[in-house]
């Protein structure tokens, strides 16, 4: 029988098991996570803003798998292609006959000295929920302290995600204000990004809109400030230094560091693969998701790394090695675009869908809410959808 390994269950590697379920195919199909469920990487900023409850965002696993696929729980330290096998943390090494790697993000420091050590990243399900405590510790710590940096937050960095956490904390801020019985207007949020625009996704007219907003809830964005240095309780850019007991780091993220400890050819751990999604050199070796560059058709650059572009590669790759398996031809990665929506909060946001259509306002933050069941329906089915309480706004 053909052993098929899967490595990581995001939206690309759980979507490639189920497909590859539904196909009935005379083989092994091993999926294997580190954590034994499942969570939506696009909700990590409402839960680190505490807005949204864990258990809306996680997937258990296997409890949540179709019949066919068999769930590990094990740490992936290296693909050891030679010899065909994964090596895993404390465990056996697993044979593969095909692998899918799909071992998702970290948080990228771009070299930064003291970022990795003085900064909150938010990229899995735990380091959202650090920053959540974090946040609520130092103003629970102010009420005794009455030190003004308890109550200032620094973003570092104003990449998407940076975004849709500053939109949901200042959905929450009055609340948790009011909890710990501080004058709102003496908590301090800035935002500090080294480009000099933000959202290089959307147009003029959206990106105004996401800007005015965050004027509007008194949230300071510095562009053209690019950060020297990290350290404890301060940020140091050309020209000040930016004191504060809570600082995130969300400037970009880059694939799973497994894919340089097992030699594969990379940028920032991404790496190229071919129409198809494998390797150039090795046609069983499927990347997809965040670990995956894909040349984006007619452009020298490839796809940026969103969960809508790791779910459909998960189809793709397990689409590929159903065909190898039942003698048909493989076909290429072809990306349907079905729109970029960022949430400010739960009643705004801005959007860019079918094409060129724009949006804002409370329509654009319902899309992101329709946008991320769609992915739990198709993850787990509408029972596990209803059990987890996603249609609470409805
Ligand atoms: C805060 C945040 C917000 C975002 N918001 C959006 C958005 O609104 N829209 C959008 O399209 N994209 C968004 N993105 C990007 C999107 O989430 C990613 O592109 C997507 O999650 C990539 O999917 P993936 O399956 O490749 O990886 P992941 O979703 O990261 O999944 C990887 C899986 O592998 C597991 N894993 C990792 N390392 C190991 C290991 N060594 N051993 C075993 N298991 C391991 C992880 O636990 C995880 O389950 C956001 C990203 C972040 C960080």
């Amino acid at each position: 029988m053909t052993d098929i390994l899967i490595l990581g269950a995001g939206y690309a590697g759980l979507r490639a098991a189920k497909i590859l379920a539904k196909k009935k195919l005379n083989a092994n199909i091993t999926l294997i996570n580190r954590n034994d469920y499942h969570y939506e990487t696009t909700a990590l900023a409402s839960i680190a803003a505490g807005t949204l409850k864990t258990n809306k965002v996680v997937l258990p696993l296997p409890a949540n798998l179709p019949a066919g696929i068999h769930f590990k729980q094990a740490t992936v330290t290296k693909i050891d292609r030679p010899n065909q096998q994964v090596l895993l943390a404390d465990e056996a090494p697993l044979h593969y006959d095909y692998l899918i790697v799909a071992l998702g993000l970290v948080s990228e420091d771009y070299g930064v000295p003291g970022a990795k050590e003085y900064a909150m990243p938010i990229v899995s399900l735990d380091t959202a929920l650090a920053v959540k405590q974090h946040v609520e510790k130092q103003f629970q710590n102010y009420q005794k302290s009455q030190d003004p940096d308890d109550l200032k937050i620094i973003v570092c960095g104003a990449w998407f995600s940076a975004l849709e956490y500053l939109g949901a904390l200042a959905a929450r801020l009055p609340k948790l204000a009011a909890h710990y019985n501080i004058p709102l207007d003496q908590i301090s949020v800035q935002c500090i990004e080294a480009k000099d625009n933000i959202l290089p996704m959307f147009d003029d007219q959206l990106t105004n809109y996401v800007k005015d907003w965050l004027a509007k809830h008194h949230i300071v964005l510095r562009t053209g400030t690019p950060i020297k240095e990290v350290q404890a309780n301060a940020v140091i850019t050309d020209e000040q230094t930016y004191t504060a007991n809570t600082i995130i780091w969300t400037t970009g993220v880059s694939g799973s560091p497994v894919i340089s400890a097992s030699g594969l050819e990379n940028r920032r751990n991404r790496v190229m693969v071919t129409d198809e999604l494998c390797l150039e050199d090795d046609k069983s070796v499927f990347l997809i998701g965040d670990v995956a560059a894909v040349r984006m058709p007619g452009k020298p650059f490839p796809y940026p790394a969103t969960g809508q572009i790791a779910f459909q590669m998960g189809v793709c790759a397990a689409n590929n090695i159903a065909a190898d398996l039942n003698h048909e031809p493989r076909k290429d990665f072809e990306f349907n675009d079905l729109g970029t929506v960022l949430a400010l909060g739960d009643r705004d946001g801005v959007a860019k869908v079918f094409g060129e259509h724009k949006l804002h306002g409370y329509l654009a933050s319902a899309l992101k809410r329709v946008i991320d069941d769609r992915s739990l329906i198709e993850q787990s089915g509408l029972k596990a959808m209803f059990a987890h309480g996603r249609f609470d706004f409805l």
